[in-house]
């Protein structure tokens, strides 16, 4: 079963129409990284503590979708999908904000493919007879902001930690093994599924500069100094990727410019772009 809905995750990303971007002849994602998490392992408790109270566990956004009772146990489908290389290329050269190709990939690939690829899995595993919620596309999700920041009640990084997909980086993303440039999506099931391990030794562990001390590529790259030795300063990211000029950017290159053009430097033409850094001999 396992593999079955594996495969079937690939072969959708590689078929689906909505993933064509014309603008570079080539799919906006590339080949994903799919992995479980038990829907019930007790990190989803933990996040309470760690992300806040808002925070929701499998169950309830479970729950919220079907009705108090309704989980009885299942698993945390949580999938990676790279931003296409030639994408990835464009905004090496970018210097203030994301390049035309990242900035669409925002507004088509984000929001149209993969809320069609959501919808399109909670329909096949539904129509197995397991049901299914994606919760970034539910009513209850949102983003609200705290003195730290934006802050969200799924946090798709944190469901991919809890998978075993790759660690948290000194930016506030997250490194897989196929790099930081990358969209998460996850599904909650009511299909119980063989959980992935999670291997990593510490939270940061694929950050050259959380592991080793060595790196800080991202620290230059970024425009506003919102990224230091001591962290990543969320409010200064925010107001830059999705200020008036971002905008203006985003609609001047054919995208929506609800969602700006996006910026991403800290997230190309570093070590950790396209694979985990740490095992780069
Ligand atoms: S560029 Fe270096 S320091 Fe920054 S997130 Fe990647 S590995 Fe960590
Ligand atoms: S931290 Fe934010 S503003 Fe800085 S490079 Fe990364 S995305 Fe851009």
């Amino acid at each position: 079963m396992e593999n079955l809905i594996k495969n079937e995750i690939k072969r959708y990303i590689r078929e689906s129409k909505e993933n064509w971007f014309e603008v570079i002849n080539d799919t906006y994602y590339e080949e994903p990284i799919i992995k479980f998490a038990n829907g019930d392992d007790p990190l989803f408790t933990e996040y309470k503590k760690i992300i806040g109270e808002h925070h929701f566990t499998p169950k309830e956004a479970f729950e919220l979708a079907f009705g108090e009772g309704s989980y009885k146990g299942g698993t945390v489908i949580s999938i990676v999908l790279p931003i296409n290389e030639k994408t990835r290329k464009s905004n090496r050269a970018q210097k203030e904000f994301g390049s035309k190709e990242w900035a669409l990939t925002r507004t088509f690939g984000d929001e149209v493919f993969i809320n069609g690829f959501a919808k399109y899995l909670e329909n096949y595993l539904s129509e197995m007879g397991y049901r299914t919620i994606s919760p970034h596309k539910s009513e209850w999700f949102k983003i609200q902001k705290d003195s730290s920041g934006p802050t969200s009640n799924w946090s798709e990084r944190h469901i991919a930690y809890a998978a075993g997909l790759g660690t948290f980086s000194i930016n506030d993303a997250f490194i897989t093994e196929k790099g930081i440039a990358v969209k998460l999506i996850s599904v909650v099931t009511e299909l119980k599924l063989t959980p992935d391990d999670r291997v990593a030794k510490s939270h940061t562990e694929n950050c050259l500069l959380c592991s080793k001390g060595i790196c800080g590529a991202c620290i230059k790259r970024c425009p506003v100094g919102a990224i230091t030795k001591d962290g990543h300063d969320k409010i200064k990211c925010y107001m830059h990727v999705y200020g008036k000029e971002s905008s203006k950017l985003a609609e001047s290159y054919g995208g929506n410019p609800k969602f700006g053009s996006g910026c991403g430097l800290c997230q190309t033409g570093v070590p950790c772009e396209g694979r985990n850094p740490m095992k780069i001999k």
